[in-house]
């Protein structure tokens, strides 16, 4: 029994609690904030980051941000640029690691997802839900070759998982080959094929049967599909981004893919492209398959795929090898994945990139920012050591971490996001929407052009 002290200790928690949430969701209805208003969700935003959710956020955009812009607290976004709560404004380059492919709040994308929440926002999980039928039908129309049918995640890194899981019941095999430098995501299946040492090592052993060899190396992918051939352990599938995105930009080199393609065929493995950050535009083709000609066996596709709006991925699979899962389609579910919003938001999303034509706009928008960036970069080669892309996809190596550092912090100060941190600047990723203005594109390139000048 609880004594009367402790109840109303509980009452008067309570009361708080819903005096709290009353504040919140008015905050949430509000369409411009007063400057105490502000300050009020600064307060908030910092105090609860440090008690609740991770301290160690704040440390880390204290790397990036400095002075009074250390609390630069996020608020509203459209089209390439979003505001902090102060109503400063910056133009968004990260560009959410490729998730605004079609600007932030696309109009398309917004208004397909709202009459789509007016009428039904989740499936009933029994039913048929005709959006995923329609979606599905769309990507087999838009993806390359004979890939045909698709399943539906919510992340990126589920579409890993999903392909993982596909390959090894297609195949009855367990070997897997991926790449160093890979970014595939974080869950103890994806991390299997993520390269990273720091973020592997505390949960070692990961699932059993994965080798990296160096991206770019066809020698070793040929002699580790030999030696995996040899010792028994014949390989499911290569598991590869066309272009390495977290890596740091990373391109293939000549004919790899191709290559990599080949030898799959040759071993009857399947090749999986996780195209998460690559596709929907990105490079200047609609999917890098298109742009280097190779059509994989399984797609993985998220990030700009629910249009920057809504949280969606999939991965696409050729009939051969999703046929795996007619007999019994629960093998693989997720709850959510492919509900009516998300199928909404990557309808609408494939519609935007199609009618603006934004893959050749990526393309052509692309070159020219790589243009102005070498450009501007003229006469610092002691401190840049080689600006790379594709589309818009664009990556700036430096010669130390410490540069890299202190260049994104600059265009920081000078309301241009790009990604970049102490720990791992030595190269900053220009990922803009595809919607990008020249105008904007020009003021990034000045702004690169002062800081590093600042900087020497
Ligand atoms: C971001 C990313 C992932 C993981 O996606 P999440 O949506 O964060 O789970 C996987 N692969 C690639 C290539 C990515 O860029």
């Amino acid at each position: 029994m609880s004594t009367n002290i402790e109840r109303k200790q509980e009452e008067v928690k309570e009361k708080n609690v819903h005096q709290y949430i009353k504040q919140v969701l008015e905050m949430i209805e509000k369409e411009e904030i007063t400057e105490a208003e502000a300050n009020w969700i600064s307060k908030e935003t910092i105090q609860h980051f440090r008690d609740h959710v991770n301290p160690g956020f704040l440390d880390y955009r204290k790397t990036v941000t400095e002075g009074g812009l250390s609390a630069a607290v996020e608020w509203s976004d459209k089209d390439s640029c979003f505001k902090d709560v102060n109503g400063k404004e910056y133009i968004d380059c990260l560009g959410g690691f490729g998730i605004y492919n079609v600007g932030h709040r696309n109009e398309k994308v917004v208004k397909a997802v709202s009459d789509q929440l007016k009428r039904q926002a989740l499936h009933s999980q029994d039913l048929l839900d005709p959006l995923r039928a329609m979606l599905a039908k769309i990507l087999a129309d838009i993806t390359p070759g004979d890939l045909k049918y698709s399943f539906f995640t919510n992340s990126g890194t589920e579409s890993v998982e999903a392909a993982l899981k596909l390959a090894k019941m297609y195949s009855d095999r367990t070997t897997f080959i991926s790449t160093t430098h890979a970014f595939h995501g974080k869950s103890l299946g994806a991390l299997s094929g993520t390269a990273k040492g720091v973020f592997r090592k505390p949960f070692l052993p990961l699932i059993p049967g994965f080798r990296h060899v160096p991206f770019g190396d066809m020698d070793m992918m040929r002699k580790t599909f030999e030696t995996c051939a040899l010792v028994g352990e014949d390989v499911a599938a290569v598991l590869l981004e066309p272009i390495q995105g977290e890596g740091g930009i990373i391109l293939p080199p000549e004919g790899y893919l191709q290559q990599v393609r080949e030898l799959c065929d040759q071993y009857d493995a399947l090749l999986i492209f996780d195209e998460v950050q690559t596709g929907m535009g990105r490079t200047g083709k609609m999917f890098a398959s298109d742009l280097y000609q190779v059509v994989p066996d399984i797609l993985c596709l998220a990030k700009a795929f629910g249009g920057g709006v809504m949280p969606a991925g999939a991965i696409v699979a050729k009939e051969k090898v999703f046929k795996s899962w007619f007999d019994n389609p629960f093998m693989h579910t997720t709850t959510f994945g492919g509900n009516p919003l998300a199928c909404a938001a990557a309808i609408a999303t494939i519609d935007v990139l199609l009618e603006e034509n934004l893959p050749a706009r990526a393309a052509e928008v692309g070159e020219y920012f790589l243009q102005g960036l070498k450009d501007a970069a003229e006469g610092h080669e002691d401190l840049v050591m080689e600006i790379r892309g594709q589309g818009l996809m664009i990556g700036i190596e430096f010669e130390r971490d410490e540069i890299g550092w202190e260049v994104s912090k600059g265009m920081f100060e000078r309301g241009i996001l790009v990604a970049g941190t102490l720990v791992n600047s030595k190269t900053i990723r220009i990922e803009p929407p595809l919607t990008i203005k020249y105008d904007e594109v020009n003021t990034v390139i000045q702004t690169f052009k002062e800081v590093l000048q600042t900087i020497r």
